[in-house]
């Protein structure tokens, strides 16, 4: 059966007219407003119409319009096990049925919480040793952030280490701190300057837009650590606290993974200086890879690790800094505490989902399925768009994939963001007849202009659904571009 044909089984069709308030909906006996302009909470689109929302089971989302979608990225790479899973429902209504409404985790203990970061920290062989945890990704790259400042503030407390050392074409959250880390022009251009005024960037490593003609993986990586070897020495090494990098770049790029070798050699010039190696893999973490760490790919541990999305699946808002006994040790040899927390932290029910979605992962064999999954997915995009003359790229790892869009294939021209190309050919593909998530992005040239869409369906897709994503992704770009002209 197909996915369509599946999701109509979960959801009776209903007919739909236009409304000025969007589309007003005849369901049996009443009529409702499907479509609704948020009036009163404060979203970055200010005045938009977004559809309503009224459930969600597996890959299906069920809009008050009467539609099915099908979720083909989770959001932002997060539900990685679909939506309405009955066992995480089940393990969050049983903390909350303990009566337990909150607990300040700096003053009380919780079995739950406990299990988690003992089942986190079992995931990283070895190379973590505590787990922080805080409410969203951002949070968590906030508090790795201070935690590295800390390191060199308890070795040398009157001449700390002061700079950072992060990339272009890079996300790292919305918080101002990890916004001023974050190489990424267009979300960064409003707040301008930023607080922290110790954040250096150098370039991505995205080999698309930055390999020179038959150069190999290993001068692109020698290149790329030598640029860095070149930013410790003129910031002084002595100076650097660490470099900060997504494994395999998200929001930013759009599913770019380190060419191979990168990670390594990077994190060689940092310990080479003493400081520290931060991967943030709060979207491309946590199995979305295809291994359950993204450093896990080529064996290279971090000294601090940012876990995010895929942690909970969407089901509470929880992230996780993975921290190294290099950094424990160093903490524990010092003050012994670090002076960081927030109210909504580390609790129950933020516990239990994520342990109950970890523990789904791990049963069921997930990760081995999105290695699986992505290889086929891979296939399928390339067999129906890699001919394509506006598709300049496909890349990806695991199920965590991105096209990227070119005016000119030759020579990478990309499209004058005016026509706003991924905002287009997300809004077709959330439209009927199509109905299936895409996320857009922007800024994958040059920081200002390039677009890109990513696919980032649930770990738990089958293969007849890779080939739905698959066509309809070229169905929708073939659309999209056959209009643009
Ligand atoms: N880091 C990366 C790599 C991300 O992709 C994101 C969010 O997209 C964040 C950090 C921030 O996470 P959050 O939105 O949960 O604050």
């Amino acid at each position: 059966m197909s996915p369509s044909a599946l999701a109509d089984l979960h959801h009776d069709k209903a007919a739909v007219e236009p409304h000025s308030n969007g589309l007003r909906l005849s369901n049996g006996h009443t009529s409702v407003v499907a479509s609704k302009q948020t009036e009163y909470l404060l979203d970055r689109n200010l005045h938009k119409s977004f559809p309503v929302v009224t459930g969600g089971s597996g890959n299906y989302l069920y809009l008050l319009d009467g539609r099915t979608v099908f979720d083909a990225t989770g959001g932002a790479a997060v539900s990685c096990i679909g939506h309405g899973n009955k066992r995480v429902i089940k393990a969050v209504s049983t903390v909350m049925n303990t009566g337990i409404s909150y607990l300040a985790s700096t003053f009380w203990a919780c079995e739950v919480v406990e299990e988690l970061c003992k089942n986190l920290i079992h995931g990283t062989d070895g190379k973590m040793a505590r787990i922080y945890l805080t409410g969203s990704g951002s949070e968590a790259m906030e508090a790795a952030i201070k935690l590295a400042r800390q390191v060199f503030y308890e070795c040398n407390p009157s001449t700390p280490r002061i700079n950072f050392i992060a990339r272009e074409g890079s996300y790292h959250g919305n918080t101002i701190g990890a916004l001023g880390m974050s190489g990424f022009p267009l979300r960064r251009a409003p707040y301008e300057p930023f607080l922290m005024n110790n954040v250096h960037h150098v370039s991505s490593c995205n080999p698309y837009r930055q390999r020179a003609d038959g150069e190999s993986d290993s001068s692109f990586v020698a290149r790329k650590a030598a640029e860095l070897e070149a930013k410790f020495q003129e910031l002084g090494p002595e100076t650097v606290i660490a470099f900060v990098a997504e494994p395999v770049v998200g929001a930013a790029l759009g599913c770019v993974p380190a060419v191979p070798g990168y990670l390594k050699a990077m994190k060689d010039v940092c310990h080479k200086h003493g400081a520290l190696f931060i991967l943030d893999e709060v979207m491309s973490g946590m199995g979305r890879c295809g291994t359950l760490h993204a450093w896990q790919h080529e064996d290279v541990a971090p000294d601090l690790q940012t876990v995010g999305k895929g942690l909970g699946g969407g089901y509470q808002p929880v992230a996780a800094v993975l921290i190294s006994s290099r950094v424990v040790n160093t903490l524990l040899n010092g003050s012994g505490q670090f002076v960081h927390g927030q109210t909504y932290q580390g609790m129950p029910v933020q516990a239990a989902a994520a342990l109950e979605v970890q523990r789904i992962v791990q049963e069921e064999d997930l990760v081995d399925n999105v290695k699986r999954q992505g290889l086929y997915l891979e296939q399928c995009l390339r067999a129906r768009l890699a001919d394509h003359p506006n598709v300049g790229d496909i890349r990806g790892r695991g199920l965590f994939w991105g096209l990227e869009f070119v005016k000119d294939k030759t020579t990478k021209e990309p499209f004058d963001p005016k026509l706003a190309v991924a905002q287009r050919v997300y809004n077709t593909s959330v439209s009927t007849p199509f109905n299936m998530t895409m996320y857009p992005g922007t800024g994958s040239a040059d920081g200002l202009k390039g677009d890109h869409v990513i696919l980032a369906p649930a770990y738990n897709v089958t293969k007849e659904d890779i080939e739905y994503i698959a066509q309809v992704a070229s169905d929708v770009v073939h659309q999209v571009f056959r209009k643009l002209g």
